[in-house]
């Protein structure tokens, strides 16, 4: 019998976990049962994508640059990388910011419904650890972020998941250092990390057979968790917008990929669907990134010179879901609170929401919490911004998952546009987990 693709057997999962999930809500130790006892299962999935993410960062990338031969290549694409990312990232702000002044989400939306939020999530807890964290994040200087970019122990850096940028920094370091001290003598650490490259990508292969029940447990989960249902449909021009905007990016990444690259937009769906799939289900760009890479490399066929600096790189920086979703936000809460918007503050929101979305980190919620910067840089009175946050609180899990969908997106189509740009977009190369498994042990 034919296997059915991975990307239908998560689908399935997914829905299968919907449905039990709003199952379980109507028993009374239904909540309960959910977290206890399905819950961990996801949880553990989770744990262990995170826990392949550093090593994966280390091998692919030292491979990818040590591969170059030449320096001045790793500059070309770094420039270009970073170039279209800001690029995207630009366009999906304006995206936002166009849908949400034309539909205006937030005009039709009455007291009752604003007090009633203001009174349900003002001083929740998800709310003030936002503005806290926030208030924590600006107090650096303008500099801070390169500062935080080096790290002063590598070890240090390697054993924390939050320090991407650190990892990225020492194995750039790293990888360009060995090229400098020639092939012969770079050789053996070459080998030793080429060797943990393909372990690594085999754990990926692993883990992902047990997707379909993870993301059952993971959505499941959600949907026990979720807020209540009224509020939820009382956010929903402003969901619809942020959807909205978020589709559009699909249809934009498609035309980038048919026009530029010249394949077929719905075959680069369905290879990048389980990294997407994923992405929805956990909510964070971080923990999809081993599958992201995987299927960029493997399935899509580019080349590990770019995709292995090109995505980690993009999981941490490069967020045009969120930063759509932050210009929508943005607006939506002053047309809501009555906050006048003048066109330069709308300018000021696509610069703030550019660097917000550099700045957020690939975890879930991560988003809101940059919101406040970007409200706050606007001139937003900061007794209000808990007001403001408790708007769109009740529905910022399930955007969270939408916009997660489309920050893993937005890399994958850099990694394939930087790729053919330097001649580095190849046939793909598909592994099965178990393709040495019992055959010839020396291949
Ligand atoms: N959850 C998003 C991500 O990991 C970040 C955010 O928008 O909150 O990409």
């Amino acid at each position: 019998m034919r296997k059915l693709e991975l990307h239908w057997q998560i689908l399935i999962g997914m829905i299968l976990g919907i449905v039990f999930g709003f199952g379980m809500t109507y028993i009374e130790w239904g909540r309960d049962f959910v977290q206890d006892w399905i819950n961990p299962f996801g949880t553990i999935f989770v744990k262990l994508l995170k826990l392949i993410a550093i090593p994966l960062i280390l091998a692919s990338l030292i491979k990818g640059i040590s591969d170059l031969k030449d320096i001045s290549k790793f500059r070309n694409i770094g420039l270009r990388t970073m170039g279209i990312y800001i690029t995207t990232t630009i366009i999906a702000i304006t995206i936002g910011l166009v849908l949400v002044n034309i539909i205006k989400p937030g005009e039709g939306i009455s007291t009752e419904t604003i007090t009633k939020l203001t009174e349900t999530y003002a001083s929740d807890s998800g709310v003030t650890s936002k503005i806290e964290e926030a208030t924590r994040q600006k107090e650096g200087g303008p500099l801070q972020f390169l500062q935080d970019m080096v790290p002063d122990n590598a070890f240090g850096a390697l054993s924390d998941n939050s320090l991407m940028l650190q990892v990225i920094f020492f194995t750039i370091f790293l990888g360009i250092s060995m090229l400098l001290i020639g092939e012969k003598r770079s050789k053996p650490l070459k080998k030793f990390f080429d060797s943990l490259n393909d372990v690594v990508l085999k754990m990926v292969d692993l883990i992902m057979l047990t997707a379909p029940v993870a993301v059952f447990a993971l959505l499941a989960n959600v949907v026990v968790s979720s807020g209540d249902p009224d509020l939820l449909l009382a956010l929903l021009k402003y969901a619809g917008v942020v959807i909205l905007g978020l589709f559009l990016m699909i249809v934009f990444y498609c035309i980038v990929v048919a026009t530029y690259t010249k394949k077929n937009p719905f075959w680069f769906l369905k290879e990048i669907s389980p990294a997407q799939l994923l992405a929805f289900s956990t909510s964070s760009s971080a923990a999809t990134l081993p599958v992201t890479m995987e299927r960029v490399e493997e399935h899509i066929g580019v080349d590990k010179e770019v995709s292995s600096f090109v995505l980690p790189v993009g999981a941490t920086i490069n967020m045009d879901g969120t930063s759509l979703y932050q210009g929508v936000a943005a607006v939506f809460i002053a047309q809501a609170l009555g906050f006048d918007l003048t066109l330069s503050g709308q300018l000021t929101i696509v610069l703030t929401a550019l660097l917000a979305s550099i700045g957020s980190a690939a975890v879930p919620g991560a988003g809101m919490v940059m919101l406040v910067i970007v409200l706050e840089s606007i001139g937003f009175p900061s007794d209000k911004l808990a007001i403001g946050l408790a708007l769109i609180f009740a529905v910022d899990r399930p955007l969270d998952m939408c916009r997660t969908i489309i920050n893993i997106t937005g890399d994958a189509t850099v990694a394939m546009v930087v790729a053919k740009s330097v001649g580095k977009l190849g046939k793909p190369h598909v592994k099965e987990w178990d393709e040495y498994y019992g055959k010839d042990k020396n291949s």
